[in-house]
């Protein structure tokens, strides 16, 4: 922990507002004229280099959406046009996960490794973890970014941390129990994954004395239900934390879990926009998450149109940071909100419903639309030994119960639904014109 990073979680908003700006013009001076991809996309609205100054002037830029930058990368392959540098001053490659679209790669030099290392302490620290820590990862070590800035917190932090990668579940059950892991990151289903591969294998998951989950890449942690699922079956506390790929790890919850997650303003500049219309939103209302990352020059994502719905809440927090929050954590896609019969569903909302039933194992859902109207399928898995029909019936009640909606619920066998290592995808969504 440097003596700076201390206090500026910490610092009055004003004293935060004059980091973001100080860093933003740095970023200016350095990405105008040689970023490809920015000073043809900002001249084109014209925009003038000396016109950039303030973080008043981040309003008058265009948003940058993922396929652009997609495109960008296809002009100039293999790294594209909004590599800043040449590419010999990157030090790491990797891509994005690749669940909406095809991978996007993004690159990263020395200094911005170190950056996204830094926003990972944050992460860690707002989760309780020391250098005293044990830090396990069970994740195999491919091109996804997510657990590598990961490993990297953990070695700033200067906590042990375990690598996990090539092993199946039950031995990296073992290897947490023999090594003693204190701490484990991964996405929330997979840490649901190991608890029931545990139960199947009567492994005493007391034996591991982890005391916290840090989880990322799906909604989960923010999931009421699912959230007191894995608390339950790790006897530790959940924490929830949100990045990307082409953004960098910006979110993360602190020890007060004040339910949503803390963005870094110290690195980050979060805006909150309608996505229909790009109208700022105020706090309290729901919006898309439109960010700035501050410690990516060589590959920056300015006013970023991530796709994922937050409500901004600027008030203080009972862990004394003065870093905004998202109430909720990530509410959902903008593009998974569907209108089923007038009813705004988001996924993570139909998640809490179903995760509320301890006899459900796994689930799926389906929500096809014809005409404007819409209809919800859901099967789910129910563990044996409880009474299946009796359990359908309940979850197709309280999903009509909340959303004013019938769904289908069906009852699948045992073990005939997909488990996921990485990101779940349990939602679908069929659009028959
Ligand atoms: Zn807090």
């Amino acid at each position: 922990m440097t003596l700076f990073e201390q206090p500026v979680e910490n610092a009055p908003r004003e004293k935060l507002r004059d980091v973001q700006s100080q860093k933003l013009r740095e970023l200016f001076r350095v990405v105008f004229e040689r970023n490809r991809f920015y000073t043809e996309k900002w001249r084109e609205a014209g925009i003038a280099p000396g016109e950039l100054g303030s973080l008043a002037d981040l309003a008058k830029l265009p948003f940058t959406h993922k396929s652009e930058l997609a495109r960008a990368q296809d002009e100039a392959p293999p790294f594209g046009t909004n590599a800043t540098f040449p590419a010999e001053a990157y030090s790491r490659v990797h891509q994005t996960s690749g669940t909406t679209g095809r991978p996007l790669r993004v690159v990263d030099t020395p200094e911005s490794w170190e950056w996204w290392g830094r926003c990972w302490r944050f992460v860690l620290r707002g989760a309780g973890v020391t250098p005293s820590d044990r830090v396990f990862l069970p994740f195999s070590f491919g091109p996804f970014i997510g657990f590598w800035a990961a490993v990297e917190g953990v070695r700033q932090l200067g906590a042990m941390m375990i690598p996990g990668g090539g092993w199946d579940s039950l031995e990296r059950l073992r290897m947490m129990r023999d090594l003693g892991a204190t701490v484990i990151c991964c996405t929330p289903t997979y840490a649901l994954r190991l608890a029931e591969v545990a139960r199947e294998h009567r492994f005493e998951m007391r034996s591991i004395p982890v005391r916290a989950l840090i989880h990322a890449g799906e909604p989960g942690a923010n999931v009421a239900q699912t959230k007191a699922r894995i608390e339950a079956a790790w006897n530790a506390k959940c924490f929830d934390h949100a990045g990307a790929s082409e953004v960098g790890a910006h979110s993360f919850e602190c020890e007060r879990q004040p339910k949503g997650i803390h963005v870094i303003e110290s690195e980050f500049i979060p805006e909150v926009i309608d996505p229909e219309t790009g109208k700022k939103m105020q706090p309290g209302e729901a919006g898309e998450l439109i960010i700035t990352n501050l410690g990516r020059p060589g590959f920056p994502a300015i006013r970023y149109r991530t796709g994922d719905l937050v409500r901004l809440n600027l008030s203080p927090c009972a862990c004394g940071r003065t870093f905004a929050r998202f109430d909720g954590g990530l509410l959902g896609r903008v593009d998974d909100m569907v209108t089923i019969r007038g009813v705004n569903v988001y996924p993570t909302a139909i998640e809490n419903l179903i995760r509320q039933f301890s006899a459900v194992d796994e689930f799926q859902v389906r929500v096809k639309t014809r005409q404007e109207m819409g209809h919800l399928e859901v099967q789910i898995e129910v563990h044996s030994g409880s009474d299946a029909e009796d359990v359908r019936m309940r979850v197709e009640q309280a999903i009509y119960r909340a959303l004013s909606l019938r769904p289908t619920v069906t009852v699948a066998p045992a073990g005939a639904l997909a488990r996921f290592e990485m990101k779940a995808r349990r939602f679908q969504r069929l659009d028959q014109g």
